[in-house]
């Protein structure tokens, strides 16, 4: 069996010779060619490259008729070349024409050769061509020949990431490295944005690939293992992160893996071949990424991507770069690409030059998307690749409303979703003028909207929506964003700042409505089979009432002479609420006692979210001074669908007449009580769910900012009467199935309603 004369290390020094050489990217490619085919003892040596089109063009041969080049061609999955390219494996035949994915290109003249070895041009993951060398002679390929020919494609690729051979392809396709690609994901927070990639960690980019002395690469590479194994037993040990839970089995995994021996031999071995030790780290994790792309055991994809992140600490300990500083300076138009993200992460960006978020992770409850929503940056989650299939500075469109990112768009989809902006921005503009427009529909019924806010990013949307106060202050975010519980005069200062941005109109602040979905990292999670049913919101306020107390005192400090409501979330008995207004009375008396300025007007209520409470509300409006309806909940206990779950979050609709009958029993009651309501649930902030709202005889709704605009624009074309006695008559007659969304829809347009 032939052995390749000199070996890897002097192929891949001669290889850098010819890269230095000032010559043409044909030349390069040609001379290249040859010394691979003469290095490994081949008759035949050609690279194809991946065009953006997805068909793979020989660039250059040696062996094969020169005329070949750029002429013939093959699609991904054709032949054994694009058999390569769709499996990003090598392929080692002793005789490739008796393989079934053989294909004859006649203008080769390849049908004399036997011997077939042909490895993937790979690049983060992404194949961007197909090295391939063949013999005469029927002959199988040793396994450092493989690594070797891997090894030099790796060189080959960089080549082509770097722009070289871009002059070389045709210029309606160029190469691959410029493809567009299209990832649906799922919708975060709303809206469109245009701009460039900023990874949220960025790859380490290879530039210097082959090594100038072999043992110390080795050491270097030995070196920094043994310095990320050392942080991550430091990270282990000095039991920062809670014994249990996720942190700890990341890092648990981190650890088996940084003393795997496999991978480790697999980046010795690479270095051997006459690599440096961070392209060695490069060339494993290229493979690796490769195959976490076709993986789809979502456990294994989960180890896989533990790996790459492993991977990513050694090139970062190798080639040693501040991810921290650069995170500092974000160039204009950025969008973040990200496997996931903390919440207080997002919130370090600035605000000013951020378009966009992409998670390959992340729900839509999920606290990222919360803090996206709040700062009014579109974002999509569930993009699966998205971080192996971007690099800094890529074209990227993120739609959040349709959950769609575009990667390195062509330029008329870059159109198309330019012109959505644009209507977007317009439409805004136009909600921008209703600003000062007094929310009073048709007929002269005055609407209050308000906002719900939860951070201190929410504040400037108050003077921009012109919204009539604070209708729900989410207090639980503060939690959830931070890195550990906020201390008493961090709760007050928030609110404090609250109180003054909303200056003289009222502000509602809800209390700790944790447990559930709403998790904070820092509280050891307690195992519940129904955690949505479970020990939650005020629930645990009244169990540990310390924490409640600490609360209440901060809000009614901060609020010092100015309003005050506070309300409680998930009350299911009036016992509930009476027993959590005790808590505010003591502390109200506590304070008076310490001679503080108590709120000019303290005004308590429960949130209705619990169906329980619709059995009782007599009793409740008796004890309460307001009642607002977390319809989102409300929905989840009345149908029994859990609000987190996709497959039944959207099976039934709030416009059904079971829950538009018990909104109705909740403002009839209310008016008869002389009880306050308000409505603080998604379905005030959509247009058409809040037409009906307006029907059945609410006046108060709260919502998101983005939400006011449509919403007003909607009421000041409706005649709220007329709407009344339609929905009355629906609900009345029974008809409509098992929803009124159609007669609704149908409404809003005989009557000119934008909804
Ligand atoms: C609700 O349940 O409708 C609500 C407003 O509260 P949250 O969405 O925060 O649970
Ligand atoms: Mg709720």
């Amino acid at each position: 069996m032939p052995s390749a004369p000199g070996g890897p290390r002097l192929l891949l020094r001669r290889l850098r010779e010819i890269m230095a050489e000032p010559i043409g990217a044909q030349d390069r490619l040609d001379k290249i060619v040859v010394l691979i085919a003469a290095n490994m003892v081949a008759e035949v040596c050609s690279v194809y490259v991946m065009r953006g089109d997805g068909v793979l063009e020989l660039f250059a041969t040696e062996g094969l008729n020169r005329e070949a080049v750029h002429r013939t061609t093959m699609r991904s999955g054709e032949g054994l070349v694009g058999l390569i390219a769709a499996t990003a494996e090598p392929l080692a035949l002793s005789d490739a024409q008796s393989h079934p994915a053989f294909s004859y290109k006649p203008e080769t003249g390849e049908e004399i050769y036997h011997a077939f070895l042909g490895v993937p041009l790979l690049r983060a993951g992404n194949t961007l061509g197909v090295l391939v060398v063949q013999n005469r002679t029927y002959r199988m390929y040793a396994e450092e020949e493989i690594e070797a020919l891997q090894t030099t494609a790796m060189v080959l690729a960089e080549m082509i990431a770097a722009g070289e051979l871009q002059a070389l392809a045709p210029v309606e396709t160029g190469i691959a490295l410029r493809r567009p690609v299209y990832q649906k994901g799922i919708a975060l927070a709303d809206g469109v944005g245009l701009g460039y990639v900023v990874p949220h960690e960025p790859r380490v980019m290879v530039k210097n690939l082959i090594a100038e002395n072999m043992e110390a690469e080795l050491q270097r590479l030995d070196h920094a293992i043994a310095d990320v194994r050392t942080s991550i037993d430091e990270l282990i040990e000095r039991g920062d992160v809670a014994h249990h839970g996720e942190h700890r089995e990341v890092l648990e995994t981190f650890r088996m893996f940084a003393h795997d021996q496999g991978w480790l031999r697999r980046m010795r071995e690479a270095v051997t071949s006459g690599l440096t030790a961070e392209a060695a780290v490069e060339r494993v994790q290229s493979d690796n990424r490769a195959r976490m792309q076709r993986q789809t055991d979502p456990y294994l994809r989960e180890r896989l991507h533990d790996l790459d992140d492993l991977a990513n600490r050694l090139l970062h300990r190798l080639v040693g770069r501040d991810l921290v500083a650069e995170r500092g300076s974000l160039p204009d138009n950025a969008i973040i690409v990200a496997r996931s993200m903390g919440p207080a992460a997002l919130l370090d960006y600035d605000r000013s030059r951020l378009r966009g978020l992409v998670l390959e992770e992340g729900g839509p409850t999920s606290h990222i998307a919360i803090v996206a929503r709040a700062l009014g940056i579109p974002a999509v989650g569930e993009v699966a690749n998205a971080t192996s299939l971007t690099e800094q500075g890529d074209a990227i469109i993120v739609d959040g409303a349709a959950g769609e990112v575009q990667i390195r768009p062509s330029s008329d989809v870059e159109a198309a979703y330019a012109e959505k902006a644009r209507l977007r921005a317009r439409r805004q503009e136009q909600y921008l003028k209703l600003r000062d427009v007094p929310a009073v529909t048709r007929d002269g019924a005055p609407i209050t909207l308000q906002l719900n806010a939860g951070l201190l990013v929410d504040l400037p949307h108050l003077a921009e929506t012109r919204a009539e106060g604070v209708g729900l202050f989410r207090t639980e975010l503060q939690f959830m964003v931070a890195e550990r519980m906020p201390t008493a005069s961090e709760q007050q200062s928030l609110y404090s700042a609250v109180v003054a941005a909303v200056g003289d109109l009222p502000i509602t602040f809800r209390t700790l409505d944790i447990g559930g979905d709403k998790i904070l990292p820092y509280m050891n999670a307690i195992e519940e089979e129904n955690p949505a049913l479970g020990w939650r919101a005020i629930r645990i306020g009244l169990d540990r009432p310390g924490l409640l107390r600490v609360q209440v005192r901060a809000l009614l400090k901060a609020a010092g002479g100015h309003a005050l409501k506070i309300m409680f979330p998930m009350v299911a008995t009036c016992d509930e609420f009476i027993r959590a207004r005790e808590i505010v009375e003591r502390e109200k008396a506590h304070l008076s006692r310490h001679g503080h300025t108590l709120p000019r007007d303290l005004k308590l209520g429960a949130m209705l979210e619990v169906p329980s409470l619709l059995f009782q509300l007599k009793e409740i409006c008796a004890v309460a001074d307001f009642l607002s309806i977390g319809s989102n909940d409300l929905m989840q206990f009345l149908f029994a669908s859990d609000r987190e779950n996709r497959r039944v979050a959207d099976r039934f609709d709030p416009l059904s007449p079971p829950m538009l009958r018990a909104l109705k029993m909740v403002v009839d009651e209310a008016a008869m009580s002389n009880c306050e309501l308000t409505v603080c649930g998604e379905i005030g902030g959509r247009p058409l769910e809040a037409m009906a709202l307006i029907g059945l005889g609410y006046r108060s709704l709260s919502m998101s900012p983005a939400s006011i605009g449509p919403v007003k624009a909607m009421l000041l074309s409706l005649d709220a009467g007329k709407v009344r006695a339609f929905l009355l008559d629906e609900l009345e007659r029974g008809g409509g199935g098992d929803t009124l969304r159609s007669a609704l829809t149908q409404f809003a347009e005989t009557h000119g309603i934008p909804i």
